[in-house]
């Protein structure tokens, strides 16, 4: 999903008409060859059409509109590659001044930028790398006049503006001034821009301006700045979207066109995964952005982590796009000739201004942590620990769970995992089996709510998404184990669409009950990625299919009682068309299953071989020969919820509580690789809702679905290896181990397993379809890239 509504698309399509009416390539190669610092014929276009006046309000000529529409007109000056300075005017210059108090000079200056009259700048920065203001004692109040001595290393826009509204301190005191261009000892120095930016030095010697120039002075200075820079930065990440959606773009179309070998080059199976991998940035960013405009709309104060992570992941996005460009091109893309080195040269301009992805790793850094030590632990809200059998309303067996206000609905189930889930159970690592966790499986089932996403007709909760998901997040957060729940996942499901009345009468109930657990027999010894070259025959002999040949990797098949299997039926056909959806009883005679040890330790998949098994005809599913459709029908629905964040969130909830028992925050290279992560996670959140989203709308997944389960174990997969580095010595010890305090005052902590991350994840990166696979869809479905 995107974050575009309708209307914003419209506001888009407009600009994206107007911006490329003339090209803006020739345009910017000029700009930089001649050094021309502002193109005033061209702003006063951009006035006219009306972007200037975005975010400023009616009262003072703005069209009154917010952040939504202004990222919209940043993303397609990103896509045209432009330098001019939309965003430190329409959106750093006009928000600092809608933040001060209202004042005559401050509404004129609104209203001189809204109209395209006035090109303003600011300068508050006093060196290189500075992200936050800091006030410099370099005014002097001389009655109604105030005499400055400053210099700022990087005011924008430099060389052209009409003035700066600039930020000196007198005395202890943060000032904010209007030093127009044409006063007596201002200067400004242009830089040499890759880009066609406008970013400079700007020298304030000698300079007296008048007292009524003050537009506000004090704390709400320094505050208006910040909510200024951070307001620039997302429309930043908005203009490093667009700068690498159309490298993408561009680039995509050369690979279909551009034949080397005899074939386009976007046949090649390793340039086919690295452009997926460069869409799967896009895709984070636009995700990114779409959920931190929604989290700064409802609460402000969000609005510092939010800036610093979508810095963070534009500068990186368009950085790995842009130089991807440069190298699927070969030397056309190392050609000035070409626009495609001006996306490099944009994405390197746009990173570079108000804080580069390192300052803002390390900013996001302080801010997530300064969050961590002001948190109270939450696992253990508030939840009865008693259950009053009388009181049916306290865990109600059925209800409309869909109308329930979700808070309460989360509230229930914490307390009813609190009163009935075996303690001993809590956050295990690694997969349980039937017998561990048959009795909670029982109670879930006589409490009707073993099923939370079937429907109501056949004993489900029938949840909404959201209640779904919030189901999921609770048992994830009360460390509720995942019980053998192929039967209710996948072949329930699979039932209520294809199963006959006496197929679902028969065994949907024992699903609910626990009576018959199931296991799911895909894989073979020679068909893993390329299932339907599977072998494993059944052949009808009148009322009996006689299978023969071996299922592999099955998860805990040992503790199951049947088996959903997918059998070959014809062996004269196309591949995909001669399989069948089988169900049969692991009880069978002929029927033999070994499990098999993982690198975890645990048995936790097996092999089954059929010997001549009898399996009624009635069991089959779906008509002869249409398995292949059957067994495709779940895969969207398995990769949605293959790409939950609750792994990696997990996870670093591990790394958090070793990190800090052992002073590892204290480490800034550790810090670092923590804060990447945290927002690696935080953008995978930001996906899964996305395609939540859909499924929400009841609409049917897209297949770029796969970028989520790609996103997902890859993430998990990092987080994994940061959990072993913080273990230090205990990576490589087994079971539980302790992690001493600091000093010999605080109590040491135990954690068990620390390995068991990393082999879950290596093991999703491969079932569910192995990440290449889902690349390789990703290319073909998605990318249309040539086979
Ligand atoms: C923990 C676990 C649980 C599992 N549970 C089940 C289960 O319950 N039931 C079941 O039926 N199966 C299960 N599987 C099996 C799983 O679905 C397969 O392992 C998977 O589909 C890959 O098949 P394979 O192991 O034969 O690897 P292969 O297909 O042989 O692949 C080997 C490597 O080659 C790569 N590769 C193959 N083809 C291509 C290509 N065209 N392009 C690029 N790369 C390619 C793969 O990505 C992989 O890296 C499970 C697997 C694991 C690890």
């Amino acid at each position: 999903m995107s974050f575009d509504e309708a209307e914003t698309q419209a506001f888009k399509d407009s600009a994206r008409d107007f911006l490329t009416r003339e090209n803006q390539g020739e345009r910017m190669r000029r700009m930089v060859s001649t050094q021309q610092s502002l193109d005033r014929e061209f702003w006063g276009k951009i006035a006219e059409a009306g972007w200037p006046a975005i975010l400023i309000p009616g009262e003072q000529g703005g069209l009154g509109l917010g952040m939504t529409e202004m990222t919209a007109i940043a993303e397609e000056f990103g896509r045209a590659y432009i330098g001019d300075p939309i965003i430190p005017v329409a959106v750093q210059a006009a928000s600092l001044l809608m933040e001060l108090p209202g004042s005559d000079l401050r509404n004129e200056l609104l209203e001189g930028i809204a109209s395209g009259s006035l090109v303003v700048g600011t300068a508050w920065q006093h060196r290189l790398g500075q992200i936050e203001p800091e006030c410099k004692h370099d005014a002097v109040r001389q009655g109604d006049v105030l005499a400055l001595d400053a210099e700022f290393v990087a005011a924008s826009p430099a060389v052209g503006a009409d003035g700066w509204l600039v930020l000196v301190g007198v005395g202890e005191q943060p000032v904010l001034l209007w030093v127009p261009a044409s006063q007596a000892g201002v200067q400004a120095q242009r830089y040499e821009r890759v880009d066609a930016s406008n970013m400079g030095a700007l020298s304030l010697q000698g300079c007296r301006i008048p007292a009524q120039n003050i537009l506000g002075t004090a704390d709400d200075v320094l505050r208006a700045i910040r909510t200024s820079l951070d307001r620039a930065r997302i429309a930043q990440a908005a203009q490093l979207l667009g700068v690498a959606r159309q490298s993408f773009d561009s680039t995509l179309e050369y690979m279909n066109v551009r034949v080397q070998f005899g074939k386009p080059i976007g046949s090649f199976q390793s340039l086919q995964h690295r452009m997926v991998d460069a869409y799967i940035q896009i895709q984070l960013l636009d995700y990114a952005i779409w959920q931190a405009l929604g989290l700064v709309e409802q609460d402000q104060t969000a609005l510092p982590m939010q800036a610093s992570r979508l810095k963070l992941r534009a500068e990186h996005a368009a950085g790995l796009v842009t130089r991807l460009a440069v190298q699927m091109h070969g030397g056309m893309g190392y050609s000035d000739e070409s626009d495609i080195g001006l996306g490099l040269k944009r994405a390197m301009g746009l990173a570079s201004e108000l804080g580069n992805a390192r300052s803002h790793k390390k900013r996001y850094f302080s801010l997530i942590d300064q969050a961590r030590q002001g948190r109270r632990d939450d696992q253990e809200l508030p939840a009865d620990s008693t259950h009053n059998p009388a009181d049916t309303q306290q865990f109600p067996k059925t209800a409309d769970w869909n109308e329930m206000p979700e808070d309460v609905f989360r509230q229930m189930l914490r307390s009813f995992f609190k009163v009935y889930y075996p303690e001993h159970l809590r956050h295990k690592a690694s997969r349980l089996h039937w017998h561990q966790i048959k009795d909670w499986y029982k109670t879930l089932s006589d409490q009707k709510w073993i099923a939370p996403a079937w429907p109501k007709e056949y004993g489900g909760m029938a949840l909404s998404p959201d209640k779904m998901i919030a189901y999921i997040e609770e048992q994830e957060r009360y460390g509720v184990g995942r019980p053998p729940d192929q039967g209710l996942v996948m072949l329930g499901p699979i039932l209520f669409r294809f199963g006959t009345p006496e197929q679902k009468a028969k065994y949907l109930p024992p699903i609910l009950s626990g009576e018959h657990v199931w296991a799911q027999g895909y894989s073979e010894p020679n068909a893993g990625s390329d299932l339907a070259s599977l072998s494993c025959a059944a052949v009808l002999e009148g009322e009996y299919f006689i299978v023969n040949g071996q299922k592999t990797w099955s998860t805990l098949a040992q503790d199951a009682t049947h088996m959903f299997m997918l059998v070959r039926t014809d062996k004269a056909v196309k591949k995909q068309a001669g399989i069948s959806f089988l169900l049969v009883d692991l009880a069978t005679p002929g029927i033999v299953v070994r499990p098999i040890k993982t690198i975890a330790g645990d048995e936790e998949y097996c092999e089954i071989f059929f010997d001549n098994v009898k399996v009624p005809r009635e069991n089959l599913v779906g008509e002869i020969n249409q398995g292949w459709t059957i067994s495709k029908a779940l895969l969207g629905f398995e990769r949605l919820f293959s790409g939950s964040p609750k792994h990696s969130q997990n996870t670093m909830g591990i790394i958090e509580k070793i990190a800090a028992q052992t002073g590892l925050f204290e480490d800034e290279a550790f810090a670092a690789d923590y804060a990447q992560l945290h927002c690696d996670v935080a953008d995978l959140s930001a996906a899964y809702a996305a395609f939540s989203e859909i499924v929400r709308r009841n609409e049917p997944l897209p297949a770029n679905v796969s970028l989520l389960k790609i996103w997902a174990t890859e993430t998990h997969e990092r987080a994994s290896l940061l959990l072993l580095e913080a273990a230090q010595e205990h990576a490589a010890s087994a079971g539980f181990n302790t992690y001493a305090g600091p000093n010999a005052h605080t109590d040491a902590i135990t954690v068990e397993d620390v390995q068991m991350p990393l082999y879950n994840a290596v093991a999703a990166k491969i079932f569910s379809g192995t990440n290449e696979i889902q690349r390789n869809i990703l290319a073909k479905m998605v990318l249309n890239l040539p086979t």
